[in-house]
């Protein structure tokens, strides 16, 4: 099994900065993101950002696009509060393989604050991706960072943890969001 670890290079940034997140209703949640062809400062920033913002969140997992860009960018850290940060980037992430035995866990997302439901998934899943090295890694991974990865690939597909409960847990969800959002313009207008 490769070490998530990686070169830990994202971590020196300079000019690391947290960035606004998008969240729900934002149509910018349910865009195809584009995959990334060359490994620059350019995405080794937007990785370092995208860390920054996570951690201040605080999350596990964050796609570009929950800061408002498409690309195939995901950064992940599943170590536990007492143990020593282990931030992941995956680069044009995909799943090579999931195993048909599932696992069900209480997911949030970044970009929808404060609601938390179980999901089952696929209990493991291999995956493929380009590190900020540019060096292609194939991981298996089972539990939380399974869930986590599927969770965070999704997102670069425009999918949303509540597309997999029932169309009434959503449609309830979606509808709270909604709701808030439209007060929260007219005060801004008033
Ligand atoms: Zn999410």
């Amino acid at each position: 099994m490769n070490d998530l670890t990686g070169s830990g290079r994202v971590l020196i940034s300079p000019a690391m900065a947290i960035r606004p997140l998008v969240t729900l209703p934002d149509p910018r949640l349910r865009l195809k993101s584009e995959p990334v062809d060359k490994i620059t400062d350019e995405v080794r920033n937007l990785a370092a950002d995208m860390l920054e913002t996570m951690y201040d969140a605080p999350g596990v997992g964050l796609a570009a696009i929950q800061i408002g860009v498409p690309k195939r960018v995901v950064v992940m850290d599943t170590a536990k509060k007492d143990e020593e940060r282990r931030p992941v980037v995956l680069v044009n992430p995909e799943i090579t393989w999931a195993s048909e035995e599932t696992s069900t866990y209480e997911e949030g997302c970044l970009s929808i604050p404060e609601y938390y439901e179980e999901v089952e998934r696929p209990a493991r899943v291999r995956f493929r991706y380009t590190d900020l090295d540019g060096e292609a890694v194939e991981i298996e991974a089972e539990g939380i960072v399974a869930t986590c990865v599927q969770h965070e690939l999704d997102h670069l597909d425009g999918v949303l943890f509540i597309d997999h409960l029932s169309k009434l847990k959503r449609a309830r969800v979606v509808k709270k969001f909604a709701k808030a959002a439209k007060r929260e313009k007219v005060e801004a207008e008033s």
